[in-house]
């Protein structure tokens, strides 16, 4: 297998002869500029855009290794834990090329620029996205002609030097349901939106099986009516990229963002790649139906076991009467059943005490989480009473488990008299005073405690 860079370079020689010799390469009479022998979709008619149909070949996504999918564990692959690398081919078995043209329209932030672009945008210091159109040739009789219309946008890549089509993919990994539409499916990890020159990388023959049509029949050259209309030399070219008719553009798993994210903490199990090539339609096909892919994978790098675990809304306790909030891991497809019988993934707790939660997924199993325990601090006060014979002082005495003790005249509001579990105070009649605990700042409860001077008499 040639490298990436090494292929463009042999692209490049052939884009070249391509110019020179085009009317020999493919049907002589179906080119670009010649539509004679070219035939429509509808093969009765003579008068058709020919347009290309991008599917997604399956058999590097089913492959492992170099040329096919690598997964990586969490840990020890410094930039790649917990990445599922994936290699793409997007064939195009339509009648048409894709073909894909720079304008002179650029984009920096909000702003549309004419003319010439600047390397890169005042505002943002990025490269300017630079607006992009797809040529649709359309055959009448013998005569071939093209429009031009908008499809989206290229950034020029520093690190690759050439232009990138923007969101050409998106890739996920993701866990099977009931629906029928694999995007709606939940996302076990998500890809990049994926950026990627185009490029005629390889023919349908040479990449036998990647070209398949409606009912996974693989499709080869001689399949082609237009075979190689586009040329066939389509390269990382700044101002025109594209996939002939009977090519195939592949991006191998070590080129950059060829990777799903898998989150730390998913399980070893069954899952599915989903691969989606032009996800927002920016280029007209022939099916805009048949651009995504699902594709088994079974991860075995990853945690080998059910999680359960339990965080709290609290790292310490908090007081009597307010409520703290337990949350359970999350997961795709989790079920949760609590000790007090709860069954959501967070519960409220106002009520001291050991608490475990039993997590449950399709993939993962089941796990019973550590008990939590959670405990309220006590803030009404104890207190005592204190009498005295005639006018003088008296102790009062207040405690709370955590917090601490205020002393006030009112019930409500007045300044603070005294802070301390004591307070002595001087009275010449039956007086009332008020203890506050309190933790924080936060006021929390109050009793109030009688000093009832005595009667020399009584005593
Ligand atoms: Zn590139």
């Amino acid at each position: 297998m040639p490298t990436f860079t090494f292929y463009k370079m042999k692209k490049t020689v052939l884009l070249v002869l391509s110019v020179l010799f085009l009317p020999f390469i493919g049907n002589s009479q179906c080119t670009t500029t010649n539509a004679t022998s070219c035939t429509c979709l509808n093969t009765s008619s003579i008068n058709c855009d020919l347009l290309p149909d991008i599917i997604v070949g399956r058999p590097p996504l089913l492959a492992s290794g170099q040329y096919g999918n690598i997964e990586y564990s969490q840990t020890g692959n410094g930039v790649e834990n917990g990445r599922l690398r994936i290699s793409v081919s997007s064939p195009n078995i339509g009648r048409g090329p894709l073909e894909v043209r720079t304008t002179t329209k650029y984009v920096c932030g909000t702003d549309t620029i004419t003319g010439t672009a600047p390397a890169t945008c005042p505002t943002t210091g990025l490269p300017p996205k630079q607006l992009v159109v797809q040529r649709v040739y359309h055959k009448n009789g013998n005569t071939m002609s093209f429009i031009d219309r908008d499809a989206g946008t290229m950034t020029y890549h520093p690190s690759h030097g050439h232009m990138h089509v923007d969101d050409w993919g998106i890739y996920s990994l993701r866990q099977q349901t009931a629906d029928p539409n694999p995007l709606n499916w939940p996302i076990i990890g998500n890809g990049a939106k994926l950026a990627f020159c185009l490029m005629d990388y390889g023919s349908c023959s040479t990449y036998n099986g990647h070209c398949v049509d409606a009912n996974n029949n693989t499709l080869l050259n001689g399949n082609f009516p237009n075979y190689g209309l586009g040329g066939g030399a389509y390269n990382c070219s700044p101002t025109v990229q594209g996939i002939s008719s009977g090519y195939t553009d592949i991006y191998y798993q070590h080129l950059d963002g060829m990777y799903i994210s898998i989150p730390p903490g998913t399980c070893n199990g069954n899952y599915f790649i989903v691969v989606q090539l032009d996800p927002y339609n920016y280029f007209l096909e022939e099916n805009e139906n048949n651009n995504t892919i699902v594709v088994p994978y079974t991860l075995t790098q990853q945690s080998p076991g059910a999680v359960a675990t339990i965080t709290s809304s609290s790292s310490t306790a908090v007081c009597a009467g307010q409520a703290v909030t337990l949350t359970a891991n999350s997961g795709v497809g989790n079920t949760y059943l609590w000790s007090n019988g709860a069954t959501t993934q967070s519960i409220n707790v106002t009520t001291a005490g050991n608490y475990v939660v039993t997590v449950s997924s399709p993939v993962c199993g089941t796990a019973v989480s550590p008990a939590k325990n959670v405990s309220f601090i006590g803030v009404t006060p104890t207190t005592t009473n204190a009498a005295i014979c005639g006018q003088g002082s008296a102790t009062l005495n207040a405690s709370a488990t955590g917090a601490t003790i205020n002393w006030y005249a009112a019930s409500s509001g007045g300044a603070v008299l005294g802070t301390g579990n004591g307070f002595t105070p001087t009275v010449n009649t039956t007086t009332t005073f008020f203890a506050e605990a309190t933790t924080g700042a936060s006021f929390q409860d109050m009793q109030h405690l009688p000093i009832i001077p005595l009667a020399a008499e009584d005593i």
